[in-house]
């Protein structure tokens, strides 16, 4: 039995917290642990990585000094005696500073310092925490992985691509399993093959811990979080949200893909690959079912559950020269492939394709001037990605009518449905996403259980 375990920003968030992930790792037989930042760290490590490239000292001071304070202080509270940690948690400071210097002097920042400084959270939080499981378990070994010396990726600084057969060769080369051993590593980070430090991308841990299973070949794979499970919908938007005891590889995967949160989009591609289960549980409420992931599954429902992805652009490119033309998609995608933008939602008419993308993706100014090279673009902004997530979904009779018979007056902006079994998407208004999704998450999952 090999056990991965991932324990997220709010499971690292305090003292506490840190305690209550350690017995889950000790009771459920963990032999690697894969950690967040703190909450809220990586929030800060941006705000200064911004304002130190702007000049802005005094605020990066002022960001540094209470990042300083939260550490230092859970330092002390689980690990007052130990030396080793103390001294290390300054060199990750001093590391700090150092970079703080260089964009301040330099006032440019380029992903690889980004990537650099954002790799500074989990750092942290995962020396902590190797103090706390020490405290926990005295007389097992617990040893602190750079997660960088074995999770090797691209150079495409802030949303690299793992390198997956360097990297599992890398872990049975620098990894031991055994029964008396607990690995403590990061998540989120790892480096290319020149040894720079690069990041998965937000909310990257989950993938992280998906990517160690693999390259283990793990028998289990758990994502320890603040909710006790994948629910319907997102808790905070809808209460009556249900928590899914069981889930098929594929429709955990479209719903990580279409913004639920609680899974990082990535997660479950390397899970499947190894046909590894995929636990999803509550670190405060460990003894709660959770939810399964698995390959095959007895009950699939048509509508499993509503996921909103925010901050939705649309993007529109519109030519003339489409009529007969043939390549013009092709050259769309193209651009979306070179820039990592991944195709969420998509439809097109004959001159025109419209694609939704993420209100960060459209700062990307390459991207936006590659797209106009191909036609002329139109964009609006403000809207979210509300999605349908079941199982044949269009063979259900109706379906379309019941959504724009509950949503009244929302205006669906764009829709698609038919590409995929598994989902049913359509654009909405930011402002009217959360009434929607209640009003569905009513009529199609709560009425019907
Ligand atoms: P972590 O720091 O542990 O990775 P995240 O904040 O990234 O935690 O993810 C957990 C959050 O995901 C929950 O607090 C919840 O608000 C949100 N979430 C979004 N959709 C869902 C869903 N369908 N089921 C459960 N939680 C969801
Ligand atoms: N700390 C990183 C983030 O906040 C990665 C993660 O928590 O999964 O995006
Ligand atoms: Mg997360």
């Amino acid at each position: 039995m090999l056990v991965v375990s991932k324990f997220g920003g709010t499971s690292m968030g305090d003292a506490a917290a840190m305690k209550k992930s350690a017995e889950v790792c000790l009771e459920h037989h963990s032999s690697v642990v894969v950690v967040s930042a703190t909450s809220g760290t990586t929030d800060r490590l941006i705000e200064i990585a911004k304002a130190a490239s702007k000049g802005e000292l005094e605020l990066c001071d002022t960001i540094i000094f209470n990042l300083k304070e939260r550490h230092t202080s859970l330092l002390k509270q689980v690990a007052p005696m130990s030396e080793e940690a103390a001294s290390l948690l300054q060199q990750n400071f001093t590391e700090l500073d150092l970079l703080v210097q260089n964009l301040t002097l330099l006032k440019e920042l380029t992903p690889r310092a980004y990537d650099h400084m954002l790799s500074l959270g989990e750092r942290i939080s995962s020396l902590i925490f190797r103090e706390v499981l020490r405290k926990e378990a005295p007389h097992k070994e617990i040893v602190l992985l750079d997660a960088r010396s074995v999770l090797k990726t691209d150079s495409h600084f802030g949303q690299a691509a793992p390198l997956i057969d360097l990297m599992a060769s890398e872990c049975k080369n620098k990894m031991t399993i055994t029964e008396n051993k607990i690995y403590v590593t990061q998540g989120f980070i790892g480096s290319d093959i020149q040894g720079n430090t690069t990041i998965l991308g937000r909310g990257g841990s989950d993938y992280s811990a998906a990517l160690f299973a693999e390259a283990l070949d793990a028998t289990c794979l758990e994502i320890w979080t603040d909710v006790p499970g994948i629910a319907t919908t997102d808790p905070r938007i809808c209460k009556e949200a249900k928590i899914i005891p069981e889930l098929a590889y594929q429709e955990a995967g479209e719903m990580a893909q279409y913004g639920a949160k609680i899974l990082h989009p990535a997660t479950i591609s390397p899970a499947v690959r190894k046909s590894i289960p995929v636990f999803v549980g509550s670190t405060f409420a460990k003894d709660e079912p959770g939810t399964w992931i698995r390959r095959t599954v007895e009950f699939r429902p048509p509508v499993r559950a509503i996921t909103k992805r925010s901050a939705q652009g649309l993007v529109t490119v519109t030519t003339p020269n489409m009529y007969n033309a043939s390549g013009f998609m092709g050259s769309i995608f193209d651009i979306f492939a070179k820039h990592r933008v991944s195709v969420d939602c998509v439809t097109t008419s004959e001159i025109s394709v419209a694609i939704t993308v993420d209100h960060a993706t459209l700062e990307n100014i390459k991207f936006i001037e590659d797209l106009k090279k191909v036609g002329n673009l139109e964009i609006e902004k403000g809207f979210s990605l509300i999605s349908l997530i079941g199982n044949e979904l269009y063979r259900r009779s109706n379906l379309a009518k019941t959504i724009f018979g509950t949503m009244d007056e929302a205006k669906i902006r764009m829709m698609s449905l038919g590409a995929s079994p598994y989902n049913f998407n359509f654009l909405v208004k930011e402002d009217e996403a959360n009434i929607c999704i209640q009003k569905l998450h009513q009529t199609l999952i709560e009425a019907i259980r």
